[in-house]
């Protein structure tokens, strides 16, 4: 195993993560919707969104009885047992660079499969991760140059027209080849909040650069 430059092999592979859920579908968002994909959740989140869709990873109200600690080559595993040859994975969370995913990174590559994350992009991104998704959050902490300057793709989620633009204003150092989503919060595509999707709608029509997006895979819940 590759290991992160001056730590040592054994101590790499007794990091544990905590993982919240883990389950084998496909990316619902961005540039890689529908291509099939392992998922890895983990546990902690300092952001704090009112509208977070998955605040079992950090809220108080919510038990975190399912969390499971993990090594990278658990995980690897796991990965390489649930899900077929060439499926990449996404680690999320939560916020999963509160970690350090330099050894986990290095299992999944040791498999063939790319990583990818997604991230506020509050903290050092660590690990050698093929393709970031960053989501800048107005609740907390703004996202790093480091990992503005990194991104791939950006996805702001817009639950006020007011959240376009202070996202925007995050992105100083964006790499010019990288996109960027206006997706509308959840609650907010549910209810066709008209002033919402009218401002993502003006906003990409003045900036092609931007791009309308929307979370496919809830379209296939149930709920
Ligand atoms: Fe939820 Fe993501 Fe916000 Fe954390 S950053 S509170 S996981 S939406």
């Amino acid at each position: 195993m590759t290991t992160i430059e001056g730590t040592r092999p054994d101590v790499v592979r007794t990091v544990k993560y905590p993982v919240y859920e883990r389950f084998y579908t496909w990316q619902g968002e961005g540039v890689h919707l529908g291509r099939a994909a392992y998922f890895i959740r983990l546990y902690g989140c300092p952001q704090a969104c009112p509208w977070c869709d998955s605040a079992g990873t950090w809220h108080k109200d919510y038990r975190p009885e399912g969390v499971t600690l993990m090594t990278a080559v658990d995980l690897a595993t796991m990965v390489a047992q649930d899900s077929p040859d060439g499926a990449f994975v996404v680690i999320t969370g939560g916020e999963p660079i509160l970690f350090n995913l330099g050894p986990l990174v290095n299992e999944l590559h040791a498999l063939g499969r790319r990583v990818h994350i997604e991230t506020s992009g509050i903290a050092e991104l660590r690990g050698n991760i093929d393709w970031v998704t960053l989501s800048p959050k107005p609740f907390g902490t703004w996202p790093t140059p480091e990992v503005v300057a990194r991104a791939d793709e950006v996805k702001i989620i817009v639950h006020d027209v007011a959240d376009i633009q202070a996202g925007l204003d995050t992105l100083t150092g964006l790499k010019p080849a990288a996109v960027i989503w206006l997706h509308p919060e959840w609650s907010k595509a549910r209810e066709r909040d008209a002033a919402v999707l009218n401002a993502i709608t003006d906003a990409v029509k003045a900036n092609p650069r931007l791009r309308a997006g929307y979370q496919m895979h809830k379209l296939y819940r149930a709920d």
